[in-house]
């Protein structure tokens, strides 16, 4: 199997790769449809979903300036509503004023390309660079979790490698940028993550390494992966004998509607090549 000259990799399918080998294969190159529900209970776990895409949009309405009672008038329930209050009275500040809300980011890195779209990223001059991301799961992970997690180590490194085409008029190191999660279920504590060039280094060379196994299996096969606990909340089980009951929503990472999973073509919004 080849993979098309074209593909693009992001956090979420380079995320399963790490996970599931197989997964990546039957979902971004197989392009398999959904065989089984992939978390119980169905009807709960997709409003939680709803209600996430619903408080990006909020939040990405509110960034780019829109009046406040406009936009709660958006929160249908009493979730949303509490999401949306929370975010107004603990949003991560002061972040600079130079903002780039729903912005798709994407480069050349080796032979590949590699592409990301942030929630947000604020720019102070020449000074620093603040990644915002809004976390809409049930719990907030662990901060050692979120660390190994590829959107962590791809947002910062691809920012840095683009940072220029934000900001034409300065030169950023990746010490002069961070990463910050934000969490509806937590939304007092959020997760800072400093970056560095060291860590951008380490981060270079695992991107580059995970592609290179890509590429690999591409030739040969994608295993099915040996940690079982990824099979019970994947839609795929049911073709891999993994199994034909869905597991709990509670299980997910990242209970969020990603943009593979909707197929958003990603030069809707603001893109930037570099
Ligand atoms: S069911 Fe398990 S082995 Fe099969 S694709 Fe999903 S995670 Fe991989």
């Amino acid at each position: 199997m080849k993979i098309p000259p074209d593909f693009s990799f992001s956090q979420n399918n380079l995320q399963d790769f790490v996970e599931c080998p197989r997964r990546f294969e039957l979902r971004y190159l197989l392009r398999q449809p959904w065989p089984a529900i992939q978390s119980q209970p169905v009807l709960e776990h997709e409003q939680h979903l709803r209600r996430g895409e619903i408080f990006h949009q909020m939040v990405q309405q509110h960034q780019i300036g829109l009046p406040v009672e406009k936009i709660a008038a958006q929160a249908y329930d009493q979730t949303l509503l509490g999401w949306w209050e929370d975010y107004l009275g603990s949003q991560p500040s002061p972040l600079p004023e130079r903002r780039f809300v729903e912005h798709t980011l994407q480069t050349t890195y080796g032979n590949y390309r590699l592409i990301a779209k942030f929630d947000l990223i604020a720019i102070q001059p020449a000074e620093k660079i603040i990644i915002v991301d809004w976390k809409t799961g049930r719990r907030k992970p662990p901060r050692g979790v979120l660390a190994r997690r590829i959107q962590t180590r791809l947002y910062p490194f691809l920012l840095w490698k683009c940072a220029n085409a934000l900001d034409k008029t300065s030169t950023y190191t990746p010490e002069q940028i961070e990463m910050i999660y934000w969490f509806t279920a937590d939304p007092l504590s959020p997760e800072h993550f400093h970056y560095s060039y060291k860590q951008a280094e380490r981060d270079g060379e695992y991107i580059l390494e995970l592609i290179q196994q890509v590429e690999h299996y591409a030739k040969t096969y994608f295993p099915l992966t040996s940690q079982e606990q990824h099979c019970s909340i994947c839609v795929y089980r049911s073709l891999c004998n993994r199994g034909i009951t869905a597991g709990s929503a509670e299980d997910e990472m990242d209970e969020e509607i990603d943009d593979d999973r909707l197929d958003i073509a990603f030069d809707q919004i603001g893109e930037t090549e570099f």
